[in-house]
């Protein structure tokens, strides 16, 4: 596959997202991030960003409900490359209804070579680091060189 150059933009568009079990951990997380957070465009599934704007009074883009579409929702935003991170506290300990679209999330994001973190630790080095609030030159597939090359 080609690859041609996309460029984030300082002020990151920001997905969020948690499984049940981990909406505890990731509102803290967003209340400890909450300055940094900001600065950005945020995103969300549908009850995760329902309660993180309830709870910290961000503005966030709330998606529908995970398990009703969510996740695909977001996937789709990557694919057309209108969100430049992901932080997906996924739940390692229990099965959820939506698995596939879990997957399928996880890994448009790989192909679409945007940064990823699916715990704190990453979330944090993600955070710290200085590409957050500086514009960013990302390899992407070339989707227009894909298409020449089938027809
Ligand atoms: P939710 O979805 O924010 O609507 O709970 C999260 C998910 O399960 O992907």
């Amino acid at each position: 596959m080609q690859k041609t150059i996309r460029t984030m933009p300082a002020h990151k568009h920001i997905a969020l997202v948690a499984h049940d079990h981990y909406k505890p951990e990731l509102l803290r997380w967003v209340q400890e991030n909450k300055e940094k957070l900001q600065g950005h465009f945020l995103y969300a599934t549908g009850t995760t960003g329902n309660m993180l704007s309830k709870e910290t009074g961000l503005a966030i883009k709330s998606m529908i409900s995970g398990p009703m579409g969510g996740d695909q929702q977001i996937g789709a935003l990557i694919s057309e490359g209108k969100l430049d991170m992901l932080i997906f506290f996924w739940d390692p300990l229990n099965a959820v209804p939506h698995d596939p679209d879990v997957k399928a999330l996880l890994r448009i994001a790989s192909v679409w070579n945007i940064p990823v973190a699916t715990n704190r630790a990453t979330a944090n080095f993600l955070f710290e680091s200085n590409l957050l609030e500086q514009e960013v030159e990302i390899e992407v597939p070339d989707y227009d060189a894909y298409l020449a090359e089938r027809i």
